[in-house]
């Protein structure tokens, strides 16, 4: 009977709760519509544009995992799917390729689909604010400006999913992440496969990063270059200037879009304000990939809801290790000089990578015992040893 009777407090208070604490979520993106999906408790999204997803930038690439825990939330993710990848082709400085095909199979997915989707979802059990731009932020309560007027807003906590430039991360004293910048192209383009993503590294195409073409169907693909600076320098030296690139690409642009990627995981809570998705860096380091980090942020999110520091710290547990990975092959990027990619692309040709999962840097670990035998007694083999060895960046 005492038993019946606790469980009915528990439940009693967790009614208490969800109607008398307050949650602004700032930003209706994919990170701010993914907190409101997971959390239980009254929660109010504020989005400054009148439409979710706009104006986006995004390849919409995702692992196939990723893409079914979306489609978990709401069928209706399922709109947003647009093309199936198997692997990649990684292209060398000179245009030499090799295929890689990992463990997970990619889904391209169109993000104003897909985001319109999510904030769809939220709504039944959010209040969404579109067109309310959140211009300040005092103890507890937001300046929001909604259809021209300046409003006040309470709340117990604030999620602060508002993206790389992100207000509350500004405003409440968080550190910034690093900002690489972004161009990108949904403009024609015979791909070697539709089904196959392409990358093309060294120096004339990223300062460092790397550019990408990822096909939407067998006419189209977005390409785009990441880079610390001056992306359509890059960008112009691929379509313009890559021996196979140039060759491949057509007159066709359906849209232009420039984006800016944060990279760095930051500390992402205080007292009762958490940062989700790109406010935090929550990117894979060596992808720039946002999706699959953000969702996993807002599942523990929600599992762990008020308490914002156990949110932290499960993130922590099961993501630190990913970041540091993440870091660490991005970190090669600007290490490896053009004749260095060459011969790393060359001998990837001989790695089993059907272990290695786009979700997680460290997968890369199985491989590395076989990559070592095959950069024995050349100078990569250090710098490479080195770079997973002693250097961590968390
Ligand atoms: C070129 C490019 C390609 C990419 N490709 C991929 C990819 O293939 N796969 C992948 O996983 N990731 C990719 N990413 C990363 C991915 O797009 C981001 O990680 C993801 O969009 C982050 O979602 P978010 O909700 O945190 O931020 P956003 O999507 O930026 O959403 C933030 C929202 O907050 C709103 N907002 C901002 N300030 C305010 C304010 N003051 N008041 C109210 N609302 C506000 C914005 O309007 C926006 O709707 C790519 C990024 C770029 C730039």
């Amino acid at each position: 009977m005492s038993q019946v009777f606790i469980l009915i407090k528990e439940h009693l208070n967790l009614l208490l709760f969800i109607l008398i604490v307050k949650v602004v979520i700032v930003g209706g993106g994919l990170a701010g519509s993914l907190s409101a999906l997971n959390i239980d408790a009254e929660t109010s999204i504020f989005e400054e544009h009148h439409s979710p997803g706009f104006p986006m930038s995004c390849a919409g690439l995702i692992s196939e995992e990723c893409y079914k825990k979306l489609i978990k939330l709401s069928r209706y993710c399922k709109k947003a799917k647009m093309n199936r990848i198997r692997g990649a082709f990684l292209f060398s400085p000179s245009g030499n390729y090799t295929e890689i095909i990992g463990r997970d199979k990619g889904i391209v997915v169109e993000r104003k689909i897909l985001d319109a989707q999510l904030l769809r979802e939220a709504s039944k059990k959010s209040e969404i604010n579109m067109n309310a731009k959140v211009l300040e932020i005092r103890r507890d309560k937001i300046l929001v400006r909604i259809d021209g007027k300046i409003k006040e807003f309470n709340f117990n906590f604030l999620i602060g999913a508002d993206g790389v430039y992100s207000i509350v991360r500004k405003r409440m004293g968080f550190k910034s992440p690093s900002i690489y910048t972004a161009i990108q192209y949904l403009i024609e383009f015979h791909s070697l496969d539709s089904n196959m993503v392409e990358l093309y590294f060294g120096k004339r195409y990223s300062d460092s990063f790397f550019a990408y073409a990822i096909p939407i169907n067998d006419d189209f693909a977005r390409i785009g270059v990441i880079s610390k600076k001056n992306p359509e320098i890059y960008f112009r030296n691929l379509i313009k200037k890559h021996v196979s690139v140039s060759e491949r690409v057509g007159k066709s642009i359906i849209e232009i879009n420039n984006g800016a990627i944060p990279i760095g995981l930051i500390d992402f809570v205080r007292e009762n304000v958490a940062l989700i998705g790109d406010a935090a860096g929550m990117v894979k380091p060596y992808t720039g990939g946002g999706i699959y980090y953000s969702l996993i942020a807002a599942e523990i999110l929600g599992d762990n809801f008020p308490n914002l520091k156990k949110f932290k710290t499960e993130y922590l547990k099961e993501m630190r290790r990913e970041y540091i990975y993440g870091e660490k092959i991005r970190r090669l990027y600007t290490l490896l000089s053009d004749e260095e990619y060459e011969h790393l692309i060359k001998i990837v040709r001989d790695v089993d990578l059907s272990k290695v999962s786009m979700d997680s840097p460290s997968s890369i670990l199985k491989i590395m015992p076989k990559v070592v035998r095959l950069l024995k007694n050349s100078k990569l083999f250090l710098k490479i040893l080195n770079n997973f060895i002693f250097k961590n960046y968390i």
